[in-house]
């Protein structure tokens, strides 16, 4: 194959994916070949490299086998696909991210994509957005693997994680690729922070409290009282702090970071900031833990056109508040749509609201589904049998969902 036509534009327009900007293949390299990849003249299909040959070193069927943990691991997909709809499953923004950030992504050049992305400098701007030193800080992929270096950095054999329950499925997905064991501390029915439990179930062994903070599914909060608290009687732990969801909430503990020995917090740029796709998250905690974070989180891991947005998704302060604010508005309006209808619901103070629909949950979120909007079932979560999660957009779009779950709960009645 010859090289393809040059770039017509080098830098890359709108979404910043220009179909333009194309690599040359040489002969024998990776091609698409129906629905499997294979490399010309070498078929590397299961069948084919199977130990069937004589000589072969293995008996037939055996495989390479992952660690005995791996192994244990709970399978975990999102169901994510054939999301057309209003999407109000995943809490994220609904709408964009900021048009300055639409700037910069039709500013990055073809160029710019060759070089291996350096974090440092960004982070030493998000650090001073956030009024910490940058030592303080490290950029994640995301706040998903920001949780997983934090364990993977702390937790061993013999430790224990406290985990107020229900709470966010990625904590105990990553602890369970530890040796640690989880412990789950269970909210009572009205979903508050299970404070006084979780107190009691410190112990010598207890190594992390992960808490997100507003709390998903729940939406409910832990006071700042309280998490200073739950870190000065758990000195040898880490209190990771997760503020996914703190433009909603507008309360933070992040700045005592630093001050609080043993306080890491975590945020994300998936949620208000409408990046999830980019996938930047962040901690921020003592210099004296930031160094075995570091030590195990690649050099590399947030990409460089994530890295490139970021400057300008902080800087348009007027965007996230409009946003921020839009939700709000929403939130105030579906939860009075929730009453109406007599649906159960408990007090919110993220972008999404956890109701409970009852027996006939599953069956709600496919006839929502099938009315344009997407909505997540969570009633195999801990304690909230028949609860299904609502994410909440703009008044227009929370409109639009009031009218198909009103018209869902009438179709139910039958
Ligand atoms: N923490 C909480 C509490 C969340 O709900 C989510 C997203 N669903 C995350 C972290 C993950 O965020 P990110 O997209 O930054 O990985």
């Amino acid at each position: 194959m010859t090289n393809q036509s040059p770039a017509k534009s080098d830098s890359l327009e709108g979404t910043g994916f220009s179909p333009y900007i194309q690599v040359a293949v040489p002969t024998g390299s990776l091609e698409t070949v129906g629905k499997t990849d294979v490399l010309k003249g070498h078929d590397f299909s299961r069948a084919e490299n199977r130990a069937e040959s004589k000589g072969a070193l293995a008996p037939e069927g055996s495989s390479p086998h992952p660690s005995a943990l791996v192994e244990a691991m709970k399978e975990y997909y999102p169901p994510l696909g054939c999301r057309d709809s209003l999407r109000l499953d995943f809490n994220e923004n609904t709408v964009a991210c900021s048009p300055k950030v639409r700037e910069v992504l039709g500013r990055i050049s073809a160029g710019d994509l060759t070089r291996y992305p350096e974090r440092e400098p960004v982070e030493a701007i998000v650090a001073k957005y956030l009024g910490l030193a940058a030592p303080q800080l490290a950029l994640t992929n995301g706040v998903d693997e920001a949780i997983h270096v934090l364990f993977e950095a702390f937790l061993e054999e013999g430790d224990e994680l406290l985990l107020p329950v229900p709470t966010y499925t990625m904590y105990e997905v990553y602890a369970s690729a530890t040796a640690a064991r989880v412990v789950p501390v269970q909210a009572a029915d009205d979903l508050q922070f299970p404070y006084e439990r979780l107190i009691a179930a410190i112990t010598p062994k207890t190594k992390i409290i992960a808490i997100a903070n507003p709390n998903s599914p729940s939406g409910t909060v832990a006071t700042r009282a309280q998490l200073l608290e739950i870190a000065r009687r758990a000195p040898h732990a880490v209190l990771l702090v997760d503020e996914a969801y703190f433009h909603f909430y507008g309360e933070t503990i992040i700045d005592f970071v630093g001050t609080v020995p043993n306080l890491i917090v975590a945020r994300t740029f998936s949620k208000a900031y409408g990046l999830a796709g980019l996938r930047i998250g962040l901690l921020a905690g003592p210099v004296e833990l930031m160094q075995w974070i570091r030590r195990v989180l690649s050099p590399y891991s947030v990409n460089s056109v994530a890295l490139a947005c970021l400057s300008a998704a902080l800087a348009d302060e007027t965007y996230l508040n409009w946003y921020a604010g839009e939700v709000k508005a929403a939130r105030a309006e579906f939860e009075a749509a929730l009453d109406k209808a007599g649906v159960r619901r408990w007090p919110s103070r993220a972008n999404f609201i956890l109701t409970r629909i009852g027996p006939r949950h599953a069956e709600f979120v496919r006839r929502m589904s099938a009315a344009g909007v997407l909505v997540r079932d969570r009633s195999s979560d801990p304690g909230i049998d028949g609860c299904v999660r609502i994410t909440i957009g703009t008044r227009e779009q929370m409109r639009q969902a009031a009218a198909a779950l009103n018209e869902t709960l009438e179709t139910l009645k039958s």
